[in-house]
């Protein structure tokens, strides 16, 4: 096992790698900007180095500043955590050039996974469901047509190196495919300085549905079941929830049964999330693979008992699954998490300042994963998630109600926050009938909830 290791990350998700670290022995080591010195997960971490001023460019996105870091502090690994550099190939690359293990898959398979037109053909090589659409990248506004023509409108023009939700554009009919096609390559080059499009088969109101597979560098790979992601604002997770109540035993085994298959051929390594579409015909179709652990990873953890980042660190430092893992995964009972950001619950803008009360729910099968409290300030830099609040109870209906009390029982004064928001979300009507997917909180919006 390693001795120490460098999380490259802040917030509650650095504090969630040191947590494991600390349960498996091994010496954690934070990184910081200026904005994050009273941070938690400084005071928590064994050493703590920081790495620049507040900007993200200039600390927590700069390589030589955090690889230094890494170097000083003699680490023999880094956990990128989810976010910042988790999904760039050549920090992976840089990290194995200077003999650091980079706790994720290897350089190619996350270059492979980030390019999602590449992503899509590997799956479907391997007998994943993907969505119809074009092969390959678009060349021109011609060549688009003729995809869309083939495909049948609506289609949905989308970034190859894509994320956020950014260069996509939803094209309903022939006229509007030219413009619409410009303004997707143009915000794709602005944000990812690579205007490549792809093209799929746009499905009205979907569910967004993901699978949790974890991969020993061994060729095992196994697959934890699925998230329901479908609560969503600008195609951004709101709140998500495991099991999702449109999978049967049946589809969970038959999607996991092919992933494994799927990902031990491509090499896979690590924790990673498979991400799913489900249409009105109750099939899943594939739209993107993240190669990192998800902000929402802890809803899988509570109803398997399996706790993903010390999976990640154990099979990093070389462990089989079954070492891993200890048994069979089993599913019991039914888990909710809501992402409390600093925003404003209606106008959905971010609330960035110092936090006068902090008093997080307890209480049977809650969990709080936060690196917040009060008298602490929430910098305006960065991501505005400042905690996740998780339960579990024996069934969906239990769930809901406990998640309903502790988000009453959640107190926090000084900054505007998104726990009112779902408060009204756990009370809605469709919501606790389990009818749910993409569109809802547009809807929700709309009704005036
Ligand atoms: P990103 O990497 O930018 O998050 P994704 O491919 O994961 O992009 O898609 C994000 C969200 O966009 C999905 O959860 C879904 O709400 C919507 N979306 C993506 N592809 C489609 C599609 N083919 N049909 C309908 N909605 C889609």
């Amino acid at each position: 096992m390693f001795k120490k290791i460098l999380v490259a990350n802040r917030g509650e998700i650095a504090l969630r790698v040191i947590c494991a670290c600390k349960e498996l022995g091994i010496r954690a080591v934070a990184i910081y900007s200026d904005a994050d010195r009273n941070s938690l997960h400084v005071r928590f971490a064994d050493e703590a180095i920081c790495i620049g001023p507040p900007q993200l460019a200039l600390s927590y996105l700069n390589i030589p500043a955090v690889i230094s870091a890494a170097e000083i502090a003699n680490v023999d690994a880094i956990h990128p955590g989810y976010g910042l550099l988790s999904e760039n190939a050549n920090f992976a690359e840089v990290c194995e050039t200077c003999g650091i293990k980079f706790i994720g898959p290897t350089p190619d398979v996350i270059r492979l996974m980030g390019e999602k037109e590449k992503a899509r053909a590997a799956m479907k090589k391997h007998g994943v469901p993907i969505l119809p659409g074009s092969e390959g990248v678009i060349g021109s506004e011609g060549e688009a047509l003729e995809w869309a023509r083939e495909v049948g409108f609506p289609v949905i023009v989308k970034a190859s190196a894509g994320g956020g939700g950014r260069g996509m554009r939803i094209v309903r009919s022939e006229d509007e495919l030219p413009k619409l096609f410009r303004q997707a390559q143009s915000e794709a080059s602005a944000a990812f300085g690579n205007g490549d499009l792809y093209m799929e088969k746009y499905v009205e109101n979907p569910r967004h549905i993901e699978f949790q597979v974890l991969a020993d560098e061994h060729g095992n790979v196994v697959s934890l079941g699925e998230r329901e992601c479908s609560i969503q604002r600008r195609h951004q997770k709101l709140l998500e929830e495991s099991p999702s109540v449109m999978v049967t035993p049946e589809l969970r085994a038959q999607i996991g049964g092919i992933l494994s298959k799927t990902l031990s051929a491509v090499g896979y390594q690590n924790a990673g999330t498979v991400e799913f579409l489900m249409g009105a015909d109750g099939k899943l179709h594939f739209i993107e693979m993240n190669t990192r652990i998800q902000v929402e990873h802890p809803v899988t953890e509570m109803v398997t008992d399996v706790d993903l980042v010390k999976s990640q660190l154990m099979i990093a430092a070389g462990a089989k699954m079954e070492e891993v893992l200890q048994g069979p995964v089993v599913h019991r009972g039914h888990a909710i998490e809501c992402r409390i950001n600093a925003e404003h619950p209606e106008k959905f803008t971010p609330s960035a300042g110092k936090i006068t009360t902090f008093n997080p729910p307890g209480g049977t099968g809650v969990r709080i994963d936060t690196a917040a409290y009060a008298e602490g300030t929430i910098p305006p830099y960065y991501d505005s998630l400042i905690a996740k609040l998780i339960v579990r109870g024996k069934d969906r209906n239990e769930a809901i109600s406990r998640m309903g009390r502790a988000l009453e029982m959640f107190i926090v004064e000084g900054i505007y926050t998104t726990i009112p928001l779902h408060r009204r979300i756990l009370a809605d009507a469709e919501f606790r009938a389990g009818k749910i997917d993409t569109g809802f909180i547009e809807r929700f919006l709309a009704k005036g909830k």
